[in-house]
């Protein structure tokens, strides 16, 4: 046991060690960089689909699409106009990580660019302990699962700064507590900007889009 948890630490040590060499070449072409993270479902890549299309003309936008098995997703955000979509499948890994994001980056042309989007695999454990060198992580949860998630997720609603509660177009067909899971998550981190929204029907998505464009020319002056 004491051997798997020294191992373990090695691991995240080279991690956040790579993950601050990405970090710093992000910030040296002054891309900001946001890692999505949510259970399967919650709406991750409809989230990315619906801002590619509605800022895709002002923002240069690149976007690392992981997938444990296909490229689906990928095949999705190229549709709705990123033209910069590279797909990332994991082959089984259950989380991105530093490495595989190094590997993928030198693609990208990052003198010009603005934001870079990470999606990463739908889990809500072992994703919040890796370090992609972003400037936040996006954790996503939808009126479809137990508001209680970010108590039992504690670890992954402390590491972000943004909570998205996506398909509140849904909510009166559910047990969802709207007020209790903002409760929750504000209970673990206080410092959580909420947005409630639907990528469905586009309602609350403005204030998404108004929020990150700020975001994203707050860090270009910074
Ligand atoms: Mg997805
Ligand atoms: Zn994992």
């Amino acid at each position: 046991m004491a051997e798997k948890v020294a191992v373990e630490k090695k691991v995240l040590s080279e991690n956040d060690k790579l993950a601050a060499e990405i970090r710093a070449q992000l910030k040296k072409h002054a891309v900001a960089s946001l890692n999505f993270v949510s259970s399967p479902g919650s709406g991750k890549t409809s989230l990315l689909e619906k801002t590619l299309e509605a800022l895709r003309n002002e923002l240069k936008i690149a976007l690392i699409a992981g997938d444990v098995q296909t490229e689906n997703d990928a095949n999705r955000l190229t549709r709705a106009g990123g033209t910069l979509v590279r797909p990332l499948v994991t082959g089984g890994a259950c989380h991105l990580d530093a490495r595989m994001i190094a590997r993928v980056l030198p693609e990208f042309e990052l003198a010009g660019l603005d934001v870079l989007f990470l999606e990463n695999v739908g889990n809500l454990v072992c994703p919040s302990s890796y370090d992609l060198g972003e400037d936040m992580k996006v954790v996503l949860i939808s009126t479809t699962e137990g508001d209680d998630k970010p108590l039992k997720y504690p670890g992954m609603f402390r590491r972000s700064s943004v909570m998205v509660i996506n398909k509140i177009d849904l909510l009166e067909f559910t047990d969802f507590d709207m007020e209790a899971v903002k409760r929750n998550a504000l209970q673990i981190n206080g410092r959580l900007k909420i947005f409630e929204l639907s990528c469905r029907t586009g309602e609350g998505l403005q204030a998404w889009f108004d929020w990150l464009r700020d975001f994203v020319k707050t860090q270009k002056n910074s």
